[in-house]
């Protein structure tokens, strides 16, 4: 039985690499170790999510007296002005960038969860901005949606329905997935549910627990690896102790048996097909 492994990554975004180089250079050494393995980036087009303590002030007070938060202000992060980073990114045959929202922020709320709050047209502008960013910037038309903050409330599913845009996260059987679970999800397979197909994320980087990776390697399904770029508001960013986690992960599936890697978008076309 060969197991099917996808590794999802949220936040990759130049706007998280303000300084220096791209933070996704600390995958190259996984790579020389697993050249078949694929990384699914989800990249927020343009990422505007703020940071710190005073911004944790800032953000309970508007939202104690119901103030939008005015985020638009971050200049230069939209994807397409980074064409350095982007080269580099696309320059990786292992890497695919798929979507994780356009600002990650919900201007009313502050909160990470950008879909949380918004209607349909909110919700249709917010996705139709990122796919045009992503076309300015020359990556491949995106497939699949990490909803920032797991949060896919039902306007944004008609959206993505419409689009034949797929969501990453059952939001089932994973880490923090309980606070927007969609009925009828499944933990280990891609399921459509209301037209938008959902393909699993079912163990994070944050941790190493070997019982819990074979007994997902005994079910014979889909293998979602959860991690993020940075350890930003998360505890699964891509430190060394963590990607030390993804080895021993990959390594433990590696040990049951053969693995196949897949992008995200791979993983829902084969169980579509
Ligand atoms: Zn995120």
């Amino acid at each position: 039985m060969t197991r099917q492994v996808w590794i999802g990554l949220d936040d990759a975004c130049p706007a998280l690499d303000p300084k220096g180089p791209p933070h996704f250079r600390v995958l190259d050494e996984f790579l020389a170790s697993f050249p078949a393995a694929k990384i699914t980036h989800f990249v927020p087009a343009e990422y505007s999510m703020r940071h710190g303590l005073a911004w944790g002030i800032e953000k309970q007070v508007r939202r104690t007296m119901g103030w939008k938060t005015g985020l638009r202000a971050i200049p230069a992060a939209a994807l397409d002005r980074h064409a350095e980073w982007v080269a580099e990114f696309a320059g990786r045959k292992s890497f695919r960038a798929e979507l994780h929202g356009l600002y990650h922020v919900d201007f009313k709320t502050g909160d990470a969860q950008e879909f949380r709050t918004l209607d349909e047209t909110e919700s249709r502008e917010r996705i139709d901005r990122a796919l045009d960013i992503f076309a300015s910037a020359k990556l491949p038309v995106p497939r699949v949606l990490s909803p920032p903050g797991w949060a896919a409330p039902e306007p944004l599913r008609r959206v993505l329905a419409e689009k034949r845009i797929a969501l990453a996260g059952s939001l089932f059987g994973s880490d923090n997935a309980f606070r927007a679970g969609i009925p009828g999800t499944n933990a280990v397979r891609v399921t459509v549910v209301d037209g938008v197909a959902c393909i699993p994320r079912n163990l994070s980087i944050e941790s190493f627990d070997p019982a819990r990776v074979d007994a997902l390697a005994e079910q014979n399904g889909l293998i979602g690896i959860h991690g993020h770029y940075k350890n930003i508001g998360v505890k699964n960013g891509l430190s060394l102790e963590n990607l030390s986690n993804l080895f021993r992960i990959v390594e433990r599936v590696e040990k049951a048996g053969p693995v196949e890697f897949l992008f995200a978008h791979e993983g829902i076309d084969r169980a579509r097909a």
